[in-house]
């Protein structure tokens, strides 16, 4: 029952139990209140539904039993020092016994003569079938630790999975307070559960129907405001108006031929879409798509030229400190042979480069700026959120570079509806880049619209990059073929996986391989490491002494990603390969093979399964990332692709993007939802969630 002054608001210190030690625990978690507890979904069910007579029992099956407590005593055992606790149990059909360990408490616990739910398997053992370890709660009670489906928990050091289902039971009558906030027309034709009956049935489902119909219905929430969101703001984005940037041919085809090598057809065709886009008063809204190396940049810079000769400025924007001064040198190649000012502006940096390059203070830079003197500026993300006074702003490209989370969509258009482009009722044109190849087909389903375009083939003459599945075995054999390529004057990367769900966790886990690679496989090398957790300056700091090389290999979680060039690294190892997607596998490997020396690229993997070995084959096949795309999509669901680790989405809707027909659902609702309500005026509640959801929307 639920009890008086308690609500969905009130701190989960309020629940019986729940003292200071748990309390901790769940902060950490990031539950601080009854309603954040009921939205920490379980990420699995283990089923315990058959219950069964003692007599019935088969080993190793997962049952419940309901059964009168006969004894039960802690036993020693000398030779392991571990404390075990034997029970004895029955019901009508027959006795069994129930063994526990390093649990002697439970002697006190347990009371003879009680009748007790236990749940878990049986075994064979010398002394007969034997309960091993069960979990149990008194037969009366409600089942929330056992018999039917047990929910599974995400939980911390310290803080079980039975306890977490102890306080999780305690919330479950206040989900009844939850408010319905989507329109009563959607859910009677999708045909869904309330979202009061879905959060109930999420955490304690009767039985697998329970579990779909409430998974169901709660992936599609965050997918359906997703989708409001996004395409709310795409009919207002092209409500507004842009500036007609003309396409200046004559002057494109002299960039062309002054360039050191001929674009590819695919390139020749995205800079014709992008162009062409911007010569529209419907502000562009393009995504760039193209695999690692595939010559994004020179299409974006060349569009940004041709409005410079129009007298525009325009913006290239990348995620990193480190790229945004990649994009410079690039820049800058061209800038100088047509006289074009443009401009690097960073958090640190303030360059400016017409035939030469002048430091200058970030005062001056911004003045600049303002006056319309420099005509492309060169940054991160950051510049364009902040106080960057532009006086003719026509066109912004923002390189995501790593992958593109489906979140990040709509924030772009935002980010840049507000720039402070310095033309009175314009926006700026938005070019988006990224390299994550997204086959045409799921792009069209998550976003319904075909400004996409996609550049398919790399350029010319480019080195494959050798890869090679390796088992345990020959784990010292690569660590030896490493130190050859360090000898040589190469460097590496050693990317490790994420076997933990908390950034603090995978920390630990990097840094212990780090420990081991330092001071026992490579104690004569410079080893450096890299992690989430470390500070943004740490971790440039970093990647800047490896770009000098002055670490010859970095071990990295997989930050590494973002799309940092260094061209004199060959070797990109990356441990535990079966638990990535292809498409980020691929990634990595893009890390590497951007020089002159053959690179390679070691797919670490312990024991995997015929399914997993086949899978990861196709990295040692194809270096096409388009294909490996579709593999993962085919294999894997869309989740992989759409990028659902930094997505922020909830577990519960990254198993949702994996349901294309999901996603097509909440799409067309929301279109429909639209149609006949922009300002949701309708829906207030719905509209509060969804402002909700896009506040915590933000670059990492
Ligand atoms: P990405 O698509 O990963 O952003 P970049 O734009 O950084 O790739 O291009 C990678 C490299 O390839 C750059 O050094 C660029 O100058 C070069 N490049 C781009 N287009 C071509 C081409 N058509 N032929 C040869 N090299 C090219
Ligand atoms: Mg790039």
């Amino acid at each position: 029952m639920p009890r008086e002054n308690i609500n969905l608001n009130s701190p989960v210190s309020d629940l019986k139990g729940a003292g200071p030690q748990y309390t901790n625990k769940l902060f950490s978690l990031g539950v601080e209140t009854l309603r954040d507890l009921l939205f920490h979904f379980p990420f699995r069910w283990d089923d315990f539904s058959q219950t069964v007579a003692i007599a019935k029992i088969k080993p190793d099956e997962k049952i419940t039993i309901v059964a009168g407590l006969i004894s039960v005593k802690n036993i020693r055992t000398f030779h392991t020092k571990m404390a075990i606790t034997e029970a004895v149990a029955s019901d009508n059909s027959g006795s069994l016994k129930i063994i526990w360990y390093n649990q002697p408490f439970l002697e006190q616990s347990l009371k003879e003569g009680q009748s007790y739910r236990f749940s878990g398997k049986a075994k064979l053992t010398a002394k007969g079938l034997t309960l091993q370890a069960p979990s149990f709660e008194i037969a009366s009670r409600e089942k929330t630790q056992t018999g039917g489906l047990i929910p599974v928990y995400h939980v911390t050091e310290g803080l079980s999975p039975k306890m977490f289902r102890y306080f999780i039971r305690q919330v479950i009558p206040y989900a009844t307070n939850l408010k319905e906030y989507l329109p009563t027309d959607i859910i009677q034709r999708q045909n869904f559960l309330s979202f009061a009956e879905a959060v109930k049935k999420i955490h304690f489902p009767e039985n697998r129907q329970d579990v779909m119909a409430a998974k169901t219905r709660l992936g599609f929430d965050e997918l359906f405001i997703f989708q409001l969101s996004y395409q709310i703001k795409k009919v207002r984005w092209q409500k507004n108006k842009a500036i007609k940037i003309k396409r200046d041919v004559k002057f494109i085809k002299k960039i062309l031929s002054k360039l050191p090598f001929e674009l590819t057809r695919d390139q020749k065709i995205a800079l014709w879409e992008t162009v062409s886009d911007c010569s529209q008063t419907v502000p562009m809204n393009r995504l760039l798509e193209g695999d690692v190396g595939s010559g994004k940049t020179i299409v974006a810079v060349i569009a940004c030229f041709n409005a410079s000769q129009k007298g525009y400025q325009t913006a290239l924007m990348a995620p990193t400190e480190i790229l945004a001064r990649q994009h410079f040198e690039e820049v800058k190649k061209i800038a100088g042979q047509f006289n074009i000012h443009c401009a690097l502006l960073t958090n640190s940096l303030s360059i400016s480069f017409r035939k030469r390059q002048h430091q200058s203070t970030k005062e001056q830079l911004l003045q600049k700026i303002n006056k319309g003197e420099i005509k492309l500026v060169v940054g991160t993300h950051a510049v364009i959120q902040k106080n960057v006074n532009f006086k003719n702003l026509a066109l912004v490209v923002i390189d995501e570079q790593h992958r593109f989370g489906v979140k990040q969509r709509s924030y772009l258009i935002n980010t840049t509806e507000k720039t402070r482009d310095g033309l009175p009722n314009t926006v700026p044109h938005l070019l988006s880049m990224t390299a994550t190849p997204i086959p045409r087909s799921l792009a069209l389903t998550v976003f319904g619209d075909l400004n996409i375009s996609l550049i398919k083939q790399l350029p010319k003459g480019r080195r494959k990059i050798i890869t090679k599945i390796i088992t345990p075995r020959h784990r010292s054999q690569t660590y030896q073929f490493i130190r050859e390529q360090i000898k040589k004057g190469r460097q590496a990367f050693i990317i490790c996986p994420l076997i933990e769900e908390s950034e603090i966790l995978i920390a630990k886990a990097v840094k212990a391989e780090y420990e081991k690679l330092n001071q026992e496989i490579f104690p004569d090398l410079t080893v450096g490491l890299l992690h989430g957790k470390l500070k943004t300056v740490e971790k440039e700091q970093i990647m800047k002494k490896f770009s000098q090389n002055k670490i010859s290999i970095l071990i990295s979680t997989s930050v590494v990603e973002v799309g940092i060039d260094i061209p004199n690294a060959t070797v990109m190892v990356i441990e535990g390969a079966e638990r990535f997607g292809l498409s980020q596998l691929h990634q990595f490997r893009g890390r590497v093979g951007r020089g002159k020396h053959q690179s390679f690229c070691f797919l670490f993997t312990e024991s995997p399964s015929q399914k997993t070995w086949e899978r990861i084959k196709s990295l040692e096949q194809t270096q096409d990332g388009f294909k490996l795309a579709q593999k993962d999509l085919n294999m894997r669901g869309p989740g992989e692709l759409l990028g659902e680790r930094q997505s922020g989405f909830s577990n519960l809707t990254i198993a949702s993007l994996r349901n294309i027909q999901l996603i097509k659902t909440s799409r067309m609702e929301a279109e429909t939802l639209i149609k006949k309500d922009l300002q949701l005026k309708s829906c207030p509640l719905l509209k509060k969630r969804m402002k909700l959801f896009n506040k915590n929307v933000h670059f990492e």
